[in-house]
């Protein structure tokens, strides 16, 4: 029941997302430049189009892809109130997981809006106070799956070693229905270029009220908020955006999950060409990812061993060579596009 809870994105996300942003530009462009004084000079007409039109033509810019993970049974093996919060209440997780279970049904809610009301309704109850700062501690407790604390850096060290020449950059996200209180408090907060999950807000009544709420559905918001370089939650994400305009097209991004609550996301992306990869705890059961498999809902799943070497790591490095090949393709195409015109056109992609 805890998978399906949250995604948020964190206070720092808007302006560390827009500094990655410039920081990814600039690698774009550098990179188009050079590869245009280095590229261009094989034929005298090229050599002609390139002087007209090299300085007004963009650099094609397709060239980030993103990670994005849920939290709970993908990154973590428990929901992540089960490592502090609920034993800080001295309340048994399936317990509580069955309370909100029973409410929700009862009360025709929303089950995510219900566990986070339940969870401080049962802290009122125990005279228990949890502010905020509280909550950001618990992060330490979470445990994560094997590898985890040094997956971000070895991929990032794979497209640097297979792909960093060519300006191919790497960015990360959370997109969890937990807490962004209690990701915030983990060791590997520092990694994701923005985190999308559920929150509190403190100040509004008598106990803590839902901020936000990220359910299965809402995910798939986040992963075009991604898709269209509109990170920040103040930006409307209805606006048409032509596919051109898109800074992270869906075939750049692979999705990581565990369950049921990941559906829509992984359907998103595998509808629009991008990646999605199906976790279980390692020994135990496979049941759920062979279910998601068979219904074509991911191209791989393996046990949540992020250590290099391990299944996860060689098929997230299998599909990272299919994407990397595939933007060196498209750019390939649109230089093509633009060699031949002297001018931009509208590029494949
Ligand atoms: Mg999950």
């Amino acid at each position: 029941m805890v998978e399906r809870v949250i995604s948020r994105v964190r206070g720092r996300g808007s302006k560390n997302t827009a500094d990655d942003r410039a920081d990814v530009a600039a690698v774009v462009t550098t990179r188009g430049v050079s590869k245009a004084k280095i590229k261009s000079p094989p034929s005298v007409k090229t050599k002609r189009m390139a002087s007209k039109s090299v300085a007004a033509t963009p650099a094609f810019d397709k060239k980030t892809i993103a990670l994005v993970y849920d939290f709970d049974g993908t990154l973590s093996p428990k929901p992540m109130q089960e490592y502090a919060f609920l034993p800080k209440l001295g309340i048994k997780a399936a317990d509580f997981w069955a309370e909100c279970t029973r409410v929700a049904r009862a009360e025709r809610a929303d089950p995510l809006i219900t566990y986070m009301h339940l969870m401080y309704k049962k802290a009122k109850e125990k005279g228990v106070r949890i502010d905020r700062a509280d909550l950001v501690a618990q992060g330490r407790d979470v445990e994560l799956y094997a590898g985890v604390a040094q997956w971000f850096g070895e991929i990032e060290r794979y497209v640097a070693a297979h792909a960093q020449s060519d300006g191919i950059a790497i960015k990360h996200y959370l997109v969890s229905s937990g807490l962004t209180e209690i990701v915030e408090g983990t060791s590997i907060y520092k990694y994701f270029a923005n985190v999308f999950a559920s929150e509190y807000w403190f100040d509004a009544y008598d106990l803590p009220f839902p901020k936000r709420v990220i359910t299965d559905t809402g995910k798939t918001q986040y992963l075009f908020r991604i898709n269209k370089g509109l990170e920040d939650y103040n930006e409307s994400i209805n606006s048409h955006m032509p596919e051109d305009a898109r800074p992270i097209p869906f075939s750049n991004m692979i999705y990581f999950g565990d369950g049921e609550t990941d559906v829509p996301s992984m359907a998103l992306l595998k509808k629009n060409g991008g990646a999605a990869i199906a976790v279980h705890a390692p020994g135990g059961s496979a049941e759920k990812c062979i279910e998601l498999f068979a219904a074509g809902r991911c191209d791989f799943y393996a046990g949540a061993d992020y250590r290099p070497g391990s299944d996860l790591f060689r098929r997230t490095t299998l599909l990272l060579d299919r994407m990397i090949a595939d933007i060196r393709v498209k750019e390939e195409v649109w230089s093509v596009g633009h060699e031949k015109t002297g001018a931009p056109q509208k590029a494949a992609g």
